[in-house]
């Protein structure tokens, strides 16, 4: 055991890093050592109105204490045009293989966990095709950070859990729900113009979670609240039975 924690990571690889869903206290133990190890931590990132770049992943790197120049930002298509998205990350990848074969060790990282609608995986297949030795490590995906964020159970005894995401219709939110247990909506942001009159009509209780564990985290499960909210790109949506109910002893 002891040995296990303390192993360096071997040079001229590929790890695919979860950094959970934005708390720098969620990040594992494990995934931290890799960071403080890697040669190269490449980043996804997003351009803002202005052409700059923002990166959730950064903002918890930053925190962690690890410094800037071991960073690459890579900014990743999230195009539903599959062979659009593949060129993209085919780009980013060039140099990532090119850097574990100079035996640097690469840390790709993502937010949540990095085998849950991830943009590791696609480089993580992408290494394999070429012979680079790829490590996974798991972290926190943001739905269930958002179930303790609300102290509320995601799922009990024997309850299922669907999970959707990129929904273009209420309707399949509808859909999913009509066979019981637990649904999560990532990608909310697609279905930010149905959502408020969908849940006034269809009255399912609900948690709401916008940006858990990052500034500006916010939940609720009041229909009031989410009037005049804009579900940016980091919320989703949990519909059970246990969303709504009072949560006693709960801390500030
Ligand atoms: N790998 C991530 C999911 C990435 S897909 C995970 O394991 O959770 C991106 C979607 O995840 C976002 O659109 C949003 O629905 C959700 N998400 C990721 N981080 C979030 C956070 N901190 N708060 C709320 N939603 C988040």
């Amino acid at each position: 055991m002891r040995e296990r924690i303390e192993q360096q990571p071997p040079c001229g690889q590929l790890w695919g890093v979860s950094l959970g869903p934005g708390d720098p206290e969620l990040v594992t133990i494990k995934a931290l050592r890799v960071l403080q190890h890697a040669d190269v931590i490449c980043c996804p990132a997003t351009e803002d109105a202005h052409g700059g770049l923002q990166s959730v992943a950064v903002d918890i790197l930053c925190d962690l204490g690890l410094s800037e120049d071991r960073f690459r930002l890579m900014t990743l298509p999230m195009s539903r045009n599959r062979d659009h998205a593949e060129r993209g990350y085919r780009e980013h990848f060039r140099r990532i293989a090119d850097d574990c074969r100079t035996g640097k060790t690469v840390a790709v990282v993502t937010v949540g966990d990095a085998g849950f609608y991830s943009t590791v995986f696609p480089m993580i297949r992408l290494a394999e095709r070429e012979g680079i030795v790829c490590t996974l490590i798991p972290g926190v995906p943001a739905f269930l950070a958002a179930g303790a964020a609300a102290l509320m159970p995601i799922a009990l005894r024997d309850d299922r859990v669907q999970v959707l995401a990129m929904v273009e219709h209420v309707a399949e939110i509808q859909q999913a729900l009509s066979s019981g247990g637990t649904v999560v909506v990532m990608k909310l942001s697609t279905i930010r113009s149905q959502l408020l009159s969908w849940l006034e009509k269809s009255g399912t209780p609900f948690l709401y979670a916008e940006k858990v564990g990052m500034h500006g985290e916010f939940t609720t499960s009041d229909i009031e609240d989410l009037r005049d909210r804009a579900i940016p790109y980091f919320s989703l949506l949990v519909c059970s039975p246990y969303c709504g109910r009072p949560a006693e002893n709960r801390n500030p």
